[in-house]
């Protein structure tokens, strides 16, 4: 049979019924395009040869060699027990060691023969040796071995119990290609290959397994991260254009009773420029007709809820209505109460929706969402369930929304005849290169100032010898009347560990701050909502002065009387939650402290990430730093949404790239919307495969 891209990998010679399920299981590799797509993550240099008089200066990196065996020899007994063969070339001369099969290899290999030995050179007793080296003949020499560049996969232990070790895996992709090559359509019209000057699409994956030179390799792996990256700007920019022409955007031009009498009579502060050119730049969506996709980007603090809660008003003035999304029950009820408060001398009927929200609760509630007396409804992922029916949902606003993905976005939507408007706020500053992939599809505001008065956090780092110093500290700050957040890192494999790290704080704080003087809040996983709430509202309240928690309260919470957020083990946190974290004080008038305990002992990423917190305030830099730090496998975000499944582009690394394919795209889509020019056939056909088989990354139209 003839072997397409689509065809099963187990039609694969080499491949068969047992390992193609392994392959699926380990790796997600279904087809002979998944293996294809399958890429090296480094290649092993074998396009030089070293002399092994030179070698003393490569010892433990691999190099290859070429010489001849002049003598066998078996020592040692038990487990020590070893071949060693002399092995020189015109240099000097190094000891090959085997460990297995003794017999086998030494009856395997020849004396006076010339070999290609491949492997790492060791420094034992002061003389020179590899041990198990790969060892081939010049006459054994085919297209694959004599690959240059050896290619290095990724392989799991399951994997390499059946023969896919890299070596394997590499074997396979051999096969593939062999079969497959002349079946590997372009998916790039002429004129862009010519124009970017890229390499056909054969050759690329040719290269990218089996590169013969260099160049040739980069040459591959530039051409297939930018097809990559190309189809992906091309899929969310074809969306976009799409949206913003058809004319299904709720219209909501009034500025009516509800917002004027809330503005002018209502408001707690004056609005900072930044949050007043935010609503002028999503009224302008409001009246535009088209249906608005937004992120709303403002470093903790910057004051988002204000402001959505005036859009809200406007959408309810206009006779729709609104809910707000939070990724958890505890700010959900925080947001609840907080827009209650700021809505109090109105007559707007606000609601809360989350999953403990009791049957009989949910029998009043529902229907009035769904004969639309209700005009906000603030809940959790509840609010997605089929049974919460809106009577007209115009205005859905998900805080912190890293944490939903698109399709649980996708899903809001739905509740209304027409999709509607969608406000997405996050405090985690987004890198621009990010921003472009992974939310493409957003128009994107910032807020990128505090309300006035504000002063900077103060960070400091101490360790835990420094204890009683901090001790005397709060203790001068509950008594000038401030609140104090301590946080415990929240270990996610071990509930237990982290229950008792945070029960062991408590005692010891309830010692060093003992009743009736000082009141401690305490707030942990263990705690059902309810009992959670209470410790919350005591705290708020003022009834309690210290806070102890684990990250619960990494997002969201405002109480702005609290001035120092002690975080415990901080070298356990990643960056941009200490910087959530710290976002939870300074948000009074008053100075503020952020402490940061830790180990004296620090690896040198913590020591960095604490240190870029004692250095800078500025979430952006943050973000970045974050970016750099931890590489964009493992951002925040990406991996629970799991919308940005990259094989070959690199967010921090390869920004050209995504900003050149996202022009590209921009401009091939201004001249040929629809892709239906004979020249773009191509691009269509791939797109529109893309869409039918890679539905998570790519936008669907329709
Ligand atoms: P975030 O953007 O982190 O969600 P919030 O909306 O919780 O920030 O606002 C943080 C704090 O700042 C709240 O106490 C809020 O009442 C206050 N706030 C918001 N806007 C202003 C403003 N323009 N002037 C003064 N305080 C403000
Ligand atoms: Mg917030």
């Amino acid at each position: 049979m003839s072997i397409h891209l689509e065809t099963p990998v187990e039609y694969l010679k080499g491949v068969g019924a047992k390992r193609a399920e392994i392959l699926k299981k380990e790796t997600n590799i279904f087809t002979v395009e998944d293996l294809l797509q399958y890429f090296p993550y480094k290649y092993i240099d074998k396009s030089n040869f070293y002399s092994i008089a030179s070698l003393r200066d490569f010892v433990n990196t691999y190099v290859q060699i070429k010489g001849q065996i002049t003598a066998f020899h078996i020592a040692g007994s038990g487990k020590g027990r070893r071949l060693t063969a002399h092995f020189q070339d015109n240099t000097a001369s190094i000891q090959l060691v085997w460990f297995n099969n003794l017999k086998y290899i030494e009856e395997m290999l020849r004396k006076n023969t010339t070999y290609i030995v491949f492997g790492k050179p060791t420094l034992f007793n002061n003389a020179m040796n590899i041990t198990h080296p790969e060892m081939r003949t010049e006459q054994d020499e085919n297209e694959y071995s004599a690959t240059p560049f050896q290619p290095v996969y990724n392989t799991t232990e399951k994997m390499k119990r059946s023969g896919l070790d890299s070596k394997g895996v590499s074997r396979c992709t051999y096969q593939l290609l062999l079969e497959v090559k002349d079946n590997i359509p372009e998916n790039l019209p002429n004129y862009m290959l010519e124009k970017l000057r890229l390499i056909d699409r054969k050759s690329a994956f040719i290269h990218i397994h089996f590169p013969q030179t260099q160049s040739l390799l980069k040459q591959a792996i530039d051409r297939l991260k930018f097809e990559e990256m190309f189809f992906m700007q091309l899929s969310i920019l074809q969306f976009r254009q799409k949206n913003n022409q058809t004319s299904n955007g709720f219209l909501m031009p009034k500025v009516g009773a509800k917002f004027n009498e809330f503005y002018k009579h209502y408001l707690p502060f004056p609005l900072t420029d930044a949050q007043k050119r935010v609503i002028k730049e999503i009224r302008n969506d409001f009246v535009s007709g088209r249906q608005m996709n937004r992120l709303l980007q403002g470093d903790v603090g910057s004051g988002k809820t204000i402001t959505a809660v005036l859009l809200m008003l406007i959408a309810i003035d206009n006779g729709f209505q609104c809910c707000l999304m939070s990724p958890t029950e505890i700010l959900a009820v925080q947001h609840y109460t907080g827009i209650c408060k700021l809505l109090a001398n109105t007559d707007v009927p606000v609601a809360l929706l989350t999953g403990s929200t009791k049957t009989s609760q949910r029998k009043i509630l529902l229907p009035e969402i769904e004969n639309g007396t209700i005009k906000i409804v603030v809940g959790t992922h509840a609010l997605t369930e089929d049974k919460v029916v809106f009577d007209k949902l115009g205005f859905v606003v998900i805080d912190e929304q890293h944490r939903f993905g698109v399709e649980q976005r996708a899903r809001l939507w739905k509740k209304s005849l027409s999709p509607p408007h969608v406000l997405v706020m996050t405090a985690t500053p987004i890198p621009r290169t990010l921003a472009m992939t992974l939310y493409g599809d957003l128009d994107m505001s910032v807020i990128d100032e505090l309300p006035k008065g504000r002063k900077p956090v103060v960070t400091q780092h101490y360790y835990q010898k420094d204890r009683p110093k901090i001790v005397r500290f709060l203790k001068e700050e509950i008594r000038k009347g401030r609140q104090v957040y301590v946080v415990y890192p929240l270990i996610e494999e071990s509930e237990t560990l982290d229950f008792s790290n945070l029960m062991e704080g408590y005692d010891s704080f309830k010692i060093d701050f003992p009743e009736p003087d000082y009141k401690i809040s305490c707030v942990h996983g263990k705690l059902s909502s309810d009992e959670k709430e209470v410790e919350m509202q005591r705290f708020i309240r003022n009834e309690t002065q210290l806070m102890l928690a684990t990250t619960v309260i990494e997002v969201g919470i405002d109480v702005p009387n609290a001035s120092v957020m002690v975080i415990e083990n901080a070298e356990r946190f990643g960056l941009s939650q200490l910087h959530q974290l710290r976002g939870r004080v300074g948000r009074g008038n008053e100075q503020s402290y952020c402490i940061l305990l830790s180990d004296v002992k620090l690896s040198s990423d913590s020591k960095k990430r604490i240190q870029a917190m004692v250095e800078t305030n500025n979430g952006f830099e943050i973000a970045d730093f974050d970016l750099k730090l931890r590489g964009p496998g493992d951002l925040s975000g990406t991996k629970q949404s799991g919308t940005l499944d990259l094989k070959l582009i690199n967010i921090v690394a390869d920004e050209k790239i995504i900003a050149t394919s996202r022009n590209i795209a921009q401009i091939i889509l201004a001249d040929d919307p629809a892709l239906s020019k004979p020249e773009n056939t191509l691009l269509k056909d791939y797109l529109e495969y893309l869409r039918k088989t890679k539905q998570k990354n790519y936008y669907r139209i329709g």
